[in-house]
């Protein structure tokens, strides 16, 4: 029997050039013309050579960053693909864990080549194999979307040297010196980080489909963060004052009342204030479970800081919704993009004295009231602009 010619998948073939070329440039390339130049330059010495690397230790190096990348953008992907199924099987009361992948239109188990995050779709062209009906590009979206997060996450907390997170402090080696000295209290902020933001994900996509999602997230964000800081102390909420309310030990649990009220309370606000009916989806609630478990995990001062920024994502979405009329946004996913550039942006966000934070003063309290209400205020006109009718007025 004669075999039919394989023909080349360009997109697959796209993305393995551009890694091949990624891999090229920075590991190779970028060195030897950084060594070049500084054997031309008066000191006669690359800038690299300063910590007192040769040519082929900061190739090393860099192979080690190359590769520790692609592994955390896979490692978020597979989560992310993973989010998939839990938002669509969890609602709807069935087991996430013991059934394999189905095509929803004709039941026949993903081959698990088939089931690799985004290559498997690009594979198959966004068709089931064997009913050749459309698999919507959303699966793909969401893995794509959790690998960027994650490698975004891990410029901010191990490429950079956690320049950019303020728990952790500076580190000149970078990950290279974090993975050969096997600082594992970096990866456990990493992967604390990253557990949030899956279950905000997780919550966005029940939002996103018109499902509630079961309480038991929460009980689950709660273990997760209980537990996690007795393991690792860095990872512990900041406490909610200067002030000495408890002492000791007791002292450590007030961050998690203090953060699960005030998620709870901003939640509300919202939900009052900007609760929404649209034709042909269901009525948009607050996004309280998930501030609660942005209180829960980094306590109070990240559930203001995350409410702000979400605030913000929301106006930016009703803006975008009075373009395109599509209203389908839920709050939820305006709380994941403020947990990234909160995250992002966390040592910057440190510097500002108005900021919620345990050093925050009477002024700068009033001015960031202030500044929520205007946004409350702004968010809830364009709303208005893009049709979305308000659930009191409905
Ligand atoms: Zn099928």
């Amino acid at each position: 029997m004669a075999r039919r010619r394989t023909r080349i998948n360009w997109p697959l073939f796209w993305i393995g050039a551009a890694l091949l070329a990624a891999f090229l440039g920075y590991c190779i390339v970028a060195p030897a013309v950084e060594y070049a130049r500084g054997v031309g330059a008066a000191s006669g010495r690359p800038s690299f050579a300063a910590s007192g690397l040769s040519l082929t230790e900061h190739i090393r190096t860099r192979c080690v960053e190359y590769f520790i990348g692609l592994w955390i953008f896979s490692f978020g992907a597979i989560i992310g693909s993973f989010l998939n199924v839990v938002a669509y099987r969890m609602p709807r009361g069935e087991s996430v864990v013991w059934r394999p992948s189905r095509c929803p239109f004709c039941e026949t188990p993903i081959r698990s080549t088939d089931n690799i995050p985004v290559l498997g779709w690009l594979r198959l062209r966004g068709r089931c194999r064997a009913c050749r009906l459309p698999i919507s590009p959303r699966y793909p979206t969401i893995e794509f979307l959790m690998g960027l997060l994650f490698f975004s996450f891990a410029l901010a907390d191990l490429f950079s040297g956690a320049m950019l997170n303020p728990a952790l402090g500076p580190l000149r080696g970078g990950v290279a010196e974090i993975v050969l000295s096997a600082r594992w209290d970096f990866a456990a902020v990493l992967a604390y980080q990253g557990c949030l933001a899956a279950l905000l994900m997780g919550v966005a996509l029940m939002r996103f489909d018109g499902q509630r999602p079961p309480g038991k997230l929460l009980v689950f964000a709660f273990v997760v963060a209980f537990a996690a800081p007795l393991a690792f102390p860095e990872l512990r909420p900041e406490v909610w004052s200067r002030t000495d309310v408890l002492s000791g030990a007791l002292r450590r649990l007030e961050a998690y009342p203090a953060g699960i009220l005030c998620g709870l309370a901003l939640g509300y606000l919202w939900h009052f204030v900007l609760q929404y009916r649209a034709q042909g989806i269901k009525p948009q609630v607050g996004p309280t479970l998930s501030l609660m478990m942005v209180g829960l995990f980094f306590g109070w001062q990240a559930a203001c800081s995350v409410f702000g920024l979400a605030l913000v994502v929301h106006l930016l979405a009703g803006l975008w919704a009075c373009q395109t009329h599509k209203r389908n946004w839920p709050a939820d996913a305006s709380v994941l993009a403020g947990f990234y550039v909160h995250t992002l942006g966390w040592s910057v966000w440190e510097m500002f004295r108005w900021w919620p934070s345990q050093d925050m003063s009477a002024a700068g309290l009033m001015l960031y009231v202030l500044l929520c209400g205007c946004l409350l205020v702004a968010v809830r006109s364009v709303m208005l602009l893009a049709c979305w009718a308000p659930a009191d007025a409905a």
